[in-house]
């Protein structure tokens, strides 16, 4: 099997059906049945849709031993289609809505990771991600809060929600702060809209990637902009076409993108909801580009060049990959 890694996955919606209704169980919760479909899996309709029922399944995840137990079996889940490297990407404001502090969403998560490394041998990351939608001020208090609690299995800073309604540029003071704190960061760009904010968010945040990003291939000049800068694109086409942005892989800009000299990464963004994991985006990505194990180990090998992670646990990583992919022995 070939290693695979991760960096664009948002853990709040990570857990299936079958977990969040133990955890509601748990917290003695009830949950509307109308977020569940005939198959048992979640139902909805359209993006605000899909957001309404994120957030319903988000609520049941109140307490750190909750965080642990939903980072431990994605990884889990992930180790076993051959990750060896996952990011999760956490939402302290959607923990604090369920009135946990940012030190319980922490520990909750840092047990997770270490659990799933001590038990299944896969290394995780967590980046903090606010939320556009909740406004500059808002993404400020949570670099604030990323800033002030130093961990380092807490690597990076990110933001995502409504892209359309809410340009970059006003959450450049946070990313700064974030950035100037020494950690990395990345957000979520060219998804939800064109190559104009892509352009915007690589001119005024401090970020090494891009969550998609994919959209930027509608602009040839921001194209090689990107290769020029090293910039890695964190590409979900399974998410994609769930939410309708991209048919299908005809239409989608991977293969365009890999062609013109872009890094590029498979990740599966929120995967209960996108009937897909880290290793069906493998699987597709090698039926429909046709790609045979070496191309399908460049996307880890882009990912963990990429990664948010120490010098020492990178080589380490890699190394893994050369002795995994192709079969070959190491
Ligand atoms: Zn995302």
């Amino acid at each position: 099997m070939i290693p695979k890694a991760e960096l664009h996955v948002h853990l709040e919606g990570t857990a299936p059906p079958e977990l969040v209704r133990r955890l509601a169980k748990r917290n003695r919760m009830d949950l509307p049945e109308e977020i569940f479909g005939d198959d048992g899996n979640y139902h909805w309709t359209d993006f605000l849709h899909f957001l309404k029922v994120y957030d319903a399944t988000a609520a049941t995840i109140r307490t750190p031993e909750d965080y642990r137990d939903v980072t431990y079996e994605y990884l889990a889940g992930c180790a076993e289609e051959g990750a060896i490297y996952v990011e999760v990407m956490s939402s302290p404001d959607h923990s604090a809505a369920n009135g946990m502090s940012y030190a319980n969403h922490q520990e909750g998560i840092v047990a997770g990771i270490e659990d799933a490394r001590a038990d299944h041998g896969i290394e995780g990351r967590c980046i903090v991600t606010c939320v556009r939608h909740f406004g500059a001020e808002q993404a400020m208090e949570v670099a604030r809060q990323v800033a002030a609690r130093p961990h380092p299995l807490v690597s990076g800073f990110g933001m995502g929600g409504d892209e359309a309604g809410f340009p970059p540029a006003q959450f450049a003071r946070a990313f700064k702060y974030v950035a100037d704190s020494g950690l990395p960061c990345t957000v979520h760009a060219g998804e939800w809209a064109g190559p104009d904010r892509v352009r915007e968010a690589i001119e005024t945040l401090p970020v090494q990637r891009l969550g998609h990003g994919v959209r930027a291939a509608e602009d040839p000049a921001l194209v090689q902009e990107i290769v020029a800068r090293g910039i890695t694109l964190e590409v979900c086409p399974g998410s994609n076409f769930a939410t309708g942005i991209y048919r299908d892989f005809s239409d989608h800009p991977l293969a365009r993108l890999r062609a013109d000299g872009v890094k590029t990464t498979l990740n599966s963004d929120d995967p209960p909801y996108f009937a897909t994991s880290v290793g069906r985006e493998y699987d597709e990505a090698a039926e429909h580009l046709e790609l045979d194990d070496d191309g399908l180990a460049g996307f880890t090998r882009n990912a963990l060049k990429a990664a948010f992670v120490d010098e020492p646990t990178r080589e380490t990583l890699l190394a893994r990959l050369d002795a995994g992919a192709g079969g070959k022995s190491p």
